[in-house]
């Protein structure tokens, strides 16, 4: 059933920058698609990515690699737009905005054109105003516009918790929900550890847990893509890794809960405006959306953080 699955799908990606040829790598190592086509307008940096794969194919599960165009999206079952400029030392995602709606502008067309049955996959950034565009653009149904959101600031938020709890961040149960930038929030009062609440299970391990460890942790993922951008000009490992984990879930029907942004609705009073919560991911894109129990202040901060978003998405003229 498994083989039947995989023998099937193929996955398409628009920019095969450092984030696409990261997530085309982590992609291939995983050995959970049958075809990977690169789309760039930069021609020869598609071919050059593909024709570099493909020379590690001996050591992974068969996968045909390919640079093509995008008649190539006719029979993708995920298209995954990875385009656009990037933060500069200190930007701000939201800086990106008008620039990459932009490309949002060029590539959808040219992918609906071919196929309007697929599932768009967006990590360029600002991810949710650009989830937000490609929904718009596409005429799609919501469920099949999947943002990579905050899958990353959700792994680094784990990364950093289970560094100071010396344990497995695949045992730390934390979210972080919002944008995917400086406004996100983290999910302090669900955080939880083998069932037990962060709260209660920091004395367990001799940490406090005060103001101070919550603030010292938040800042450290918050401040995270600043201080790689800031110390070796991009990132793009981990998201390929989180692209792969979203496509994962997908294309094996997994029902996994993850952090992805989509297009939300009376959400805590919250709609029309693309964010991030902890979603249900399966072959559909967007099977549910998981109404959490959220502290007051965690409400009130996720409020702040679509509205941050509204205001950059009403900026947006569309076609
Ligand atoms: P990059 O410059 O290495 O690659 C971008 C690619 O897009 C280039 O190959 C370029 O030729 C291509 N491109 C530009 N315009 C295009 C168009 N109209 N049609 C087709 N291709 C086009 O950049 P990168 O480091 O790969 O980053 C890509 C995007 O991913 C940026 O917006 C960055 O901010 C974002 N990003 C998102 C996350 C996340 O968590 N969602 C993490 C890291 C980076």
């Amino acid at each position: 059933m498994f083989f039947a699955v995989i023998a099937l799908s193929r996955v398409a990606i628009v920019g095969a920058g450092f984030v696409g040829s990261s997530f085309a790598y982590a992609l291939m190592i995983r050995g959970i698609t049958s075809e990977i086509v690169f789309i760039d307008i930069d021609k020869k940096r598609a071919e050059g990515e593909a024709l570099d794969l493909n020379h590690g194919l001996s050591f992974v599960r068969p996968v045909k690699i390919c640079a093509g165009d995008y008649s190539d999206c006719e029979t993708a079952d995920i298209v995954v737009i990875s385009a656009g400029t990037t933060q500069k030392p200190g930007q701000s995602r939201l800086a990106l905005t008008h620039s990459n709606f932009e490309i949002m502008k060029q590539i959808v067309p040219q992918v609906t054109r071919y196929n309007s049955e697929c599932i768009f996959l967006i990590a360029t950034n600002p991810v949710d105003v650009m989830t937000y565009a490609v929904l718009k653009l596409s005429g799609f149904p919501a469920r099949k516009v999947v943002g990579s959101g905050t899958i990353l600031d959700t792994s680094r938020f784990r990364y950093v918790l289970a560094e100071h709890l010396k344990i497995d961040p695949r045992n730390v149960h934390a979210y972080i929900i919002g944008e995917h930038g400086d406004s996100e929030v983290p999910v302090w009062s669900l955080a939880n550890v083998a069932g037990t609440r962060l709260r209660e299970y920091c004395p367990l391990c001799g940490e406090k847990y005060d103001m101070k460890f919550l603030n010292s942790i938040f800042q450290k993922v918050k401040t995270a893509a600043y201080e790689i951008i800031e110390l070796k000009g991009r990132t793009y490992y981990a998201i390929g890794l989180g692209l792969t984990r979203i496509v994962e879930s997908i294309l094996r029907n997994e029902n996994a809960i993850l952090t992805v942004s989509s297009l939300i609705q009376d959400y805590y009073g919250i709609s029309d405006v693309c964010l991030s919560v902890p979603s249900i991911i399966n072959r559909e894109g967007i099977a549910d959306i998981l109404r959490l129990s959220l502290e007051e202040n965690e409400v009130e901060l996720l409020h702040k953080s679509a509205e941050v978003l509204k205001k950059t998405i009403n900026s947006l003229e569309f076609p």
